[in-house]
């Protein structure tokens, strides 16, 4: 049976604490590789071009023999839920044990996703640890079994565990912000990254 993860996510941008991540994934747990889902249609957020958002993924990913990028929420319409999503996966990738590699900002939210109880146990997540505000790994922990709670108490189960990763305060709505405010974004995304931004004036007011 082959081991997947996959890394959903908005991505917009990719940077290098997504990198980061599915790196570290990768080196802590036998997977054969890890699938970029990039959202089509994000629930609750209004992204750049999907197809910005894809080639600055491919850029980014291109060189790593184990990262694979899916546009499989393309074939849906409406809002793209991760639960769909896992399940399209699944038939095109059968005889797979799946893993899901989640920020604990958003692993937070789990149980208030669309079938998010459902989700929880079709998979084992892969959780990074993030700086939501001072909160010390003894609390995220205590957070994450808050999560596991709440999701027993009708029923569902979940596995989960944290990936042994440094604390990285980077996000894509602080790289917005920089490139809005005319500060540099070198170094916190890959310089193909930060050369396609630049080509296409992605988050200035030029913005398409
Ligand atoms: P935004 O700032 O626009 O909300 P983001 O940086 O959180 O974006 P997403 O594409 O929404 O990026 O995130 C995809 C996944 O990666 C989420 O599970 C998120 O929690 C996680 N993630 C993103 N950046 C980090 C980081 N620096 N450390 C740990 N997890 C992260």
């Amino acid at each position: 049976m082959q081991q997947i993860a996959i890394f959903g996510g908005t991505f917009d941008p990719i940077h290098w604490g997504h990198l980061l991540l599915a790196e570290t994934a990768l080196q802590q747990l036998p997977l054969d590789q890890v699938i970029w889902l990039p959202s089509f249609k994000p629930p609750h957020k209004q992204a750049a071009l999907f197809k910005h958002r894809v080639a600055m993924l491919q850029r980014a990913t291109q060189d790593h023999p184990a990262f694979t990028i899916s546009l499989i929420e393309l074939n849906r319409s409406g809002t793209s839920y991760a639960i769909n999503s896992l399940i399209d996966l699944s038939a095109v990738y059968p005889n797979t044990h799946w893993y899901w590699i989640v920020g604990l900002d958003t692993f937070q939210t789990l149980p208030r996703w669309y079938r998010g109880h459902e989700l929880a146990q079709m998979c084992d997540w892969l959780i990074a640890p993030r700086f939501l505000g001072g909160e010390t790994i003894a609390q995220s922990e205590l957070i994450c079994k808050q999560v596991e709670e709440e999701l027993r108490d009708q029923f569902f189960t979940i596995r989960w565990q944290f990936l042994h990763i440094p604390l990285v305060g980077i996000s894509s709505s602080l790289i917005r912000q920089f490139i809005r405010d005319h500060h540099s974004i070198r170094y916190l995304v890959p310089e193909s990254v930060r050369s396609y931004i630049s080509a296409h004036q992605l988050y200035s007011n030029k913005s398409e």
